[in-house]
């Protein structure tokens, strides 16, 4: 087989419009393909006509968007009409309304507390009533609204990692979830006993931790990849084409001593079979990296599976003071284009519709308009 895998994997997705002669070659090594250029936007208020010229006009090709957007008729229409593949953007265990609704649902920390950070709110992620529901929903969404692909958001263990910076200690990063319900799973599915005598949450975790760490890691990631297989699944049932994308942690394989499987539990070589697209969300600015890390944690990604990865960037600042400027904006954008990445999704369209400034830019990555020299 002499096609690029990256190549087969647009095609496959039915983003044939994105085939065209450009022949910058930018999002595949060896293929005339444009990039995926997108955008996640959660809301908006119709008539859509003049948001979708002006999407055409900044070389929009694709659209990452909520249950609730997905749901408009007049939305869906005319992003058929204008031949731009609709993402659905489907939380997983991020989900406060059925904390509040149902709160022993809540994913538990070492110290044996709920799993919560400011908006952060985590789900166990094995239970397996919610999974149940959540698969139900999506299946359901899928059969009705039929989106081109389900893109699986929070679909890991609790951590803020929005706010994790470089120099953060490994050891500060919170481990989830010590409820009962994973305890027992733990135990049974990998052949452990947790003494006794420790009748504390938090001395159970203590004792996991420290003399069993290899294996609740490896419990974990077999946590998530099932709950990714059952997603994709469900989805698959109500229509087999749809394909699959997963919003990964951005973490490199050996960051924070390995976090992305201890900690959140995302093993992309177990995820990987399952989904069409892993989409890294590179938000560069609100974790203190420079550009260039967001294709350092694209190649990452890419040398620990064949499965085409589509690099997200943040378009404003979050969570820092510091202004994230146009320029830099572009340097990380040019950076998410580069393969293997296929393209870029944009976080957010509501801060990029903000930005003359940055819109221009976008608007020469995405080569509808000649760069300055
Ligand atoms: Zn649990």
């Amino acid at each position: 087989m002499n096609v690029h895998p990256r190549v087969l994997g647009l095609a496959a997705v039915g983003i044939i419009v994105l085939l065209s002669a450009c022949g910058s070659g930018k999002a595949g090594a060896s293929a005339s393909v444009r990039p995926v250029i997108g955008v996640k936007i959660y809301d908006a208020a119709g008539p859509f006509d003049n948001l979708f010229r002006e999407w055409r006009d900044l070389g929009v090709n694709t659209l990452f968007v909520s249950e609730a957007l997905l749901k408009n008729a007049d939305f869906r229409g005319l992003a058929r009409t204008n031949g731009m593949p609709l993402f659905l953007i489907f939380p997983v265990f991020q989900n406060p309304e059925a904390l509040k609704e149902e709160p022993g649902l809540a994913a538990v920390t070492a110290a044996g507390a709920p799993a919560r950070e400011e908006w952060v709110e985590f789900v166990c992620p094995a239970r397996e009533d919610y999974l149940s529901r959540r698969a139900g929903h999506l299946r359901d969404l899928v059969a009705e609204f039929s989106p081109d692909v389900v893109s699986l958001d929070f679909i890991r263990y609790f951590v803020f990692w929005e706010k994790v910076a470089p120099d953060r200690a490994p050891e500060s990063l919170p481990q989830t979830c010590f409820c009962p319900v994973c305890l027992a799973g733990f135990e049974k599915e990998m052949g452990v006993r947790i003494p006794s005598e420790l009748a504390a949450t938090a001395e159970k975790a203590k004792w996991i931790l420290e003399t069993r760490a290899a294996d609740w890691t490896e419990w974990k990631c077999r946590v998530i990849a099932r709950a990714v297989e059952r997603l994709a699944g469900a989805a698959r049932q109500a229509k087999p084409g749809v394909k699959v994308n997963i919003h990964a942690v951005p973490w490199r394989k050996d960051d924070f001593g390995g976090a992305v499987r201890s900690i959140a539990g995302q093993d992309l070589a177990r995820i990987a079979p399952y989904a069409d697209f892993i989409s890294p969300m590179c938000y560069h600015h609100m974790v203190r990296q420079s550009p260039a890390w967001v294709h350092d944690v694209v190649a990452d990604l890419s040398a620990q599976t064949r499965v085409a990865i589509l690099a997200s960037t943040q378009v404003s600042e979050a969570y820092v003071e510091k202004t994230l400027a146009p320029g830099e904006f572009g340097a990380a954008l040019e950076e998410a284009l580069k393969p293997p990445s296929i393209g870029v999704v944009l976080w957010s369209w509501d801060a990029l519709s903000k930005s003359p400034e940055k819109e221009e830019i976008l608007k020469s990555s995405a080569g509808l308009k000649k760069k300055p020299r």
